[in-house]
């Protein structure tokens, strides 16, 4: 049997065959499979449970078939859709796990993550996640009417976008370690928790990573995004296959 990992298929109206690609693999491998794990954004933007989509539906209705196969389904939020909620998690028959959470592994620990946490060279994205993760700060937004809601989400993507966009003309190479993880933060979250594997997504940069920290050999996994193409880690009692998805031809 084979546990299976994916993160940042950044489902969005705008590119249909992903989410076509994302229902074909719900529908058909990962019901072969002994669970499923989404280590966030798996959506590009979620502005709360209540908003209405049809690309939502569709995907909790898939995923809430997997998991009333027998299959169960786990979801670490991202930095894109940390509002998602207990309501769609109720809808889509997904349990949500914390930001990271350790889990057995073919009796290994495994610490999974959705991944910005490791990225501690970005000052401000850090100061940001704080902010928005505030309990309080989330009851607030989304007690807001949907079109406030979409209009502060529009707002704070602009700023994003513009965040970015000064960091890469400042200087292009400060901009890859920026967007990268800062290796300091993953040697010293291996130590923190005790564990030699973790497995991530959010930086796009897909990967199979083998270090040395102190007298451990660790590795870490990185998941690659939907954009052109899908990317699962396989993962079963001889080791991890990190392999892209194609998307159907025509
Ligand atoms: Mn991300």
């Amino acid at each position: 049997m084979t546990t299976l990992f994916i993160s940042d298929l950044h489902l969005d109206p705008s590119r249909p065959a992903i989410t076509a690609l994302f229902l074909d693999f719900v529908h058909n491998e990962a019901r072969q499979a002994e669970a499923l794990y989404i280590l966030g954004d798996l959506f590009e933007a979620w502005i709360g449970d209540d908003t209405p989509s049809s690309a939502a539906d569709a995907v909790a209705q898939a995923l809430r078939e997997l998991s009333q196969s027998g299959v169960p389904v786990y979801f670490i939020r991202g930095n894109r859709d940390f509002l998602v909620g207990n309501d769609y998690a109720a809808r889509a028959g997904m349990r949500i796990l914390p930001d990271p959470a350790v889990i057995e592994l073919y009796g290994k620990p495994v610490l999974l993550q959705h991944g910005d946490l490791l990225c501690t060279d970005d000052v401000a994205y850090q100061a940001f996640r704080a902010q928005s993760r505030n309990p309080a700060f989330i009851a607030q937004f989304l007690a807001q009417p949907l079109e406030a809601r979409v209009a502060f989400a529009q707002k704070a993507r602009a700023a994003s976008q513009a965040h970015q966009s000064e960091m890469k003309q400042g200087d292009n190479a400060k901009f890859e370690t920026v967007t990268d993880v800062a290796p300091a933060e993953v040697v010293a979250t291996f130590k923190r928790y005790g564990i030699d594997t973790m497995i991530h997504g959010h930086t796009h940069r897909p990967a199979i990573h083998n270090l040395q920290t102190g007298e451990h050999r660790c590795t870490r996994i990185v998941l690659g995004d939907w954009y052109e193409q899908g990317s699962v880690l396989r993962v079963d009692a001889d080791g991890f296959r990190l392999e892209a998805l194609q998307l159907p031809q025509g």
